[in-house]
C-alpha cells in the first residue's frame, strides 16, 4: 500500500501538484514570518483582518478564562455554554432570521445541512465551481445530482425543465456558493431565485466569503442582491471575514430545530470552544462598529482591480476581494508564485483539483489591512513576472 501512495507521490510531484504547508512562526498585520523571513500574505481570507483584532482576542481570553480551553462534550451533552447560546441568537439577528445554528467549521456546516435536509427522492442542482465542501455534501446525499455549467441560469433551468421528480413528496434543492472561492465572482442569485419560484425548488447558499464583506453591516452577497429572506437556506462561516472559525446555518425556527434533531456532523462531534464563540460574538460587533474596515476592504479590492485592469489583465468577472489572474499552465503559475515568494510576496500557485485542468492561477485576496506601498509592490513585481 504503502509502495502505491509513493508512486502517486511522485507523479504528483513531477506534475507540480505535490502539496506542503508553509509554516508561520510570527505575524503582523498581513506579514506572516516563515523560515525567519517576513512575507506580505495575499491569501488570506481574513478580509477585515478581525483574527489579529484587539477586542477578538480580548473576548476570547476572557471565555477562555472562564470556561477552559475546550468544550469538552458535544453540543447536545455538556458543550452548549451561555457563548454558544448567545452566538447563535446574534447570528439570527445579523441573518435576520428565526434562528441558527453552529457548526465546527463551514464545511460541517455544509455536510450537516445538506446531508440533513435532503433525502433520497430529491433532486440536487449544483453550480460545477461550487466550493468542495457542497459537492461532497451533495455527493453524500446519494441523491440524483445534476451539474449547471457556472453561473448559467439558463443551462440551470434547461435541466430544471427536463428534470422528473420521483414521488410527489420529492423536492428540488438549488445548491450555490455566493461569492466563488476560486473566481471571486457571485452567483446570479435574482435568476436562480426566480428559477426556484417557477419549478418550486428550494435554495441553499453558501455565503461563505459573502457574509463580513458585502451589504449593510456585511450580511452578505443575498441581502446585497436584495434576497435576504428569499433564499431559504443561508449557510455561513465565521473563519473568513469574521476572523474566527466555526459555521453556521440561518432560517426559520422549524428548518433550524430540524437540523439540530437530525443532523449527524452536529451532533457527533465536540462543540466549538466558548473562547472560539466569544470571538466571533465580539466579531459580529466590530461589523457594526466599525464600518470604516469595509471601507477600506473595497477601496483596496477596487484599487487592485483597477491596476490590474490597466496591466492588461482580465479579473474572470470577480465582484470581490478575491483577484484571480489565469495562467493556464501549472508548471508556470507555480513558477511565477516562487518568484513572487523570493521577492517576499505570498500569493499561491491554485492549481488542479482545486481548479479544473488547464486553469491554473494566482489567487490574490486584498484585505482591508494592506497598504498602498504594499500593494505596489505587488503589482510591481507582477508586471516583471507575468
Ligand atoms: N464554503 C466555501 C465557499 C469556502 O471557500 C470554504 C473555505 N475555503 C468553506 C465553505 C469552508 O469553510 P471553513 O473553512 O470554515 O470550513
Amino acid at each position: 500500500m504503502l509502495k502505491r501512495l509513493q508512486e502517486e507521490m511522485t507523479e504528483l510531484n513531477r506534475e507540480g501538484l505535490l502539496r506542503k504547508p508553509r509554516v508561520i512562526s510570527d505575524i503582523d498585520g498581513v506579514r506572516v514570518k516563515i523560515e525567519g523571513r517576513w512575507y506580505v500574505s495575499f491569501c488570506s481570507n481574513d478580509y477585515l483582518g478581525l483574527a489579529q483584532h484587539p477586542a477578538l482576542k480580548q473576548a476570547m481570553i476572557k471565555a477562555t478564562k472562564e470556561f477552559g480551553a475546550g468544550a469538552g462534550a458535544a453540543r447536545l451533552l455538556s458543550g452548549t455554554t451561555t457563548l454558544h447560546h448567545q452566538l447563535e441568537r446574534e447570528i439570527a439577528r445579523f441573518k435576520q432570521a428565526d434562528d441558527a445554528l453552529l457548526f465546527t467549521s463551514g464545511y460541517a456546516a455544509n455536510l450537516g445541512v445538506i446531508t440533513t435536509l435532503v433525502k433520497k427522492d430529491d433532486i440536487i442542482f449544483c453550480d460545477e465551481l461550487n466550493h468542495a465542501s457542497l459537492v461532497d455534501a451533495a455527493r453524500l446525499t446519494k441523491t440524483q445530482l445534476h451539474i449547471y455549467r457556472h453561473c448559467d441560469a439558463a443551462h440551470l433551468e434547461s435541466l430544471l425543465r427536463k428534470s422528473k421528480i420521483q414521488s410527489p413528496k420529492s423536492k428540488i434543492y438549488i445548491i450555490t456558493d455566493a461569492i466563488f472561492s476560486m473566481d471571486g465572482d457571485g452567483a446570479p442569485l435574482k435568476e436562480i431565485v426566480r428559477l426556484a419560484g417557477k419549478y418550486k425548488a428550494y435554495t441553499i447558499v453558501d455565503e461563505a466569503h459573502g457574509t463580513g464583506v458585502f451589504a449593510k453591516n456585511g450580511r452578505g452577497w443575498c441581502e446585497a442582491q436584495g434576497l435576504g429572506k428569499k433564499v431559504n437556506v443561508i449557510i455561513g462561516t465565521a473563519s473568513k471575514a469574521l476572523g474566527s472559525l466555526g459555521g453556521f446555518v440561518s432560517g426559520k425556527q422549524v428548518l433550524i430545530d430540524y437540523i439540530r434533531n437530525k443532523s449527524r456532523p452536529f451532533i457527533f462531534t465536540t462543540a466549538l470552544p466558548a473562547g472560539t464563540c466569544a470571538a466571533t460574538i465580539a466579531a459580529l460587533k466590530v461589523l457594526g462598529s466599525e464600518p470604516g474596515l469595509r471601507k477600506r476592504l473595497w477601496d483596496n479590492t477596487d484599487y487592485m482591480k483597477r491596476r490590474l485592469e490597466q496591466m492588461g489583465y482580465g479579473l474572470r468577472n470577480s465582484v470581490s476581494p478575491i483577484i484571480p489572474i489565469l495562467i493556464g499552465d501549472t508548471k508556470k503559475t507555480v513558477a511565477i508564485s516562487e518568484a513572487l515568494w523570493k521577492k517576499g510576496l505570498y500569493v499561491p500557485a491554485i492549481r488542479p483539483p482545486t481548479v479544473p485542468e488547464g486553469q491554473s492561477r494566482l489567487r490574490i485576496t486584498v484585505t482591508a489591512m494592506h497598504t498602498g506601498k504594499q500593494m505596489d509592490g505587488l503589482l510591481e513585481e507582477l508586471r516583471k513576472q507575468l
